[in-house]
């Protein structure tokens, strides 16, 4: 019997880490102190200086980055009630679920059929007098066109806030997501799957803005800068101590966690040949193609039921990013109508499928995936 492969082996990600986590957990508890210590605001420096930022604020979560960045800005900018948010057509739910939890309204801006991320060709047609953000995500781990983004930002004076929860350490023309080089801020999530997963929940806020970060951490913590005094209507939403101890362990092994995700996706690109299945990036050179992180292997296929259940019935677990498009869930429904149509997003719903990929997946897990994918007839 052939071992199952796993999409994501959770376990075998965080085994490695086993014995310092137990000390860890050990000193925490020995410490008293669980939340608003030491270990969150060590991490948040080092993964300020990881991301090449000024500052990171912790978080409960990817969402509250990026809600609560939102609601800051909201703030701090005067921007008003249904204002307008330009985000992609194809990414996570949560990036316009903020969006609107933020009382503005998202904007779906059409995405690449090469790249899947925001095609800035596009974007300066759908900005309008009320166009307060763009809201670019970094999609299965490689960056949008940041260059071009921060220079249409600049011209229509737009605020930038990157979606980087699939994206820690990717990087741009070498400069890295939520660097200040971008002017913006970068929203990160520790969900356990991510590149750099906690134990449980978690996320954060990166930015070179001193006043917006002072506003998020304030937001985050009852609004409130000095104990007892609330100058706003805040939430609960921190990081605590035992999973800002855990990140700060993987986040020292995170660069070569990466590379290890680089090198199967390397092996993917070079060594699959199937006349059924469409590899990813497929017009743009390898080099390039590596400056992604590869939190998501997408593959494109029109047999995509026929070619998941083959490969399960092979051993192989296989996941869909995302099956349902933004512009059909029911939570958004009354947010646009019959005359919005987004055939990339449809299309990219319709024929993605996720190859396992992440730094415990083994070189023979990686040759059986891609010889089992090489075979697959219709
Ligand atoms: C995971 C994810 C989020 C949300 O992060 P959570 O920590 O799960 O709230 C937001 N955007 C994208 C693109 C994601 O992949």
């Amino acid at each position: 019997m052939k071992d199952k492969i796993k999409f994501l082996d959770v376990a075998a990600i965080n085994r490695r880490f086993i014995t310092t986590f137990d000390e860890e957990l050990k000193n925490v508890v020995r410490s008293g102190r669980v939340l608003l210590g030491t270990q969150t605001q060590r991490f948040e420096e080092e993964f300020a200086d990881f991301c090449h930022a000024d500052y990171c604020v912790g978080v409960a979560n990817g969402l509250d980055a990026l809600w609560l960045t939102l609601l800051s800005k909201k703030m701090l900018a005067a921007w008003e009630d249904g204002d307008e948010i330009l985000v992609p057509e194809h990414t996570f739910i949560a990036t316009v679920q903020a969006v609107v939890r933020a009382g503005l309204t998202p904007v779906l801006a059409p995405v690449s059929e090469t790249d899947y991320l925001l095609d800035v060709s596009r974007l300066s047609d759908l900005i309008s007098s009320r166009t307060r953000a763009i809201i670019p995500v970094h999609l299965y781990g490689r960056m949008a066109n940041m260059q071009a983004i921060s220079s249409i930002a600049q011209e229509y004076n737009l605020f930038v806030l990157e979606d980087a929860a699939q994206a820690h350490g990717a990087q741009y023309l070498g400069f890295s997501a939520g660097d200040r080089v971008w002017q913006g801020a970068a929203a990160f999530s520790f969900y356990p799957g991510k590149n750099l997963g906690a134990l449980g929940d978690g996320g954060a806020v990166v930015t070179s803005d001193a006043r917006l970060a002072q506003c998020i951490r304030q937001l985050a913590n009852y609004g409130s800068s000095e104990k007892y005094h609330h100058e706003l209507l805040g939430v609960n939403s921190r990081l605590d101590e035992l999973q800002a101890a855990f990140l700060r362990h993987k986040l020292r092994e995170l660069t070569q966690d990466n590379n290890k995700r680089r090198i199967i996706a390397r092996r993917y690109l070079t060594e699959l040949f199937n006349p059924y299945i469409t590899l990813p990036y497929s017009t743009m050179d390898i080099e390039q193609k590596m400056q992604s992180v590869f939190h998501i292997f997408p593959i494109f296929t029109k047999h995509r039921t026929k070619l998941q259940n083959y490969l399960k019935d092979n051993g192989i677990e296989t996941l869909v990013h995302y099956p349902i498009p933004i512009h059909k869930q029911k939570c958004l429904s009354m947010l646009w109508t019959d005359e919005n149509t987004y055939p990339v997003a449809e299309l990219l719903s319709a024929e993605e499928l996720s190859l396992p990929i992440s730094p415990v997946l083994s070189d023979n897990h990686v040759t059986t995936v891609i010889n089992t994918l090489n075979s697959f007839e219709v």
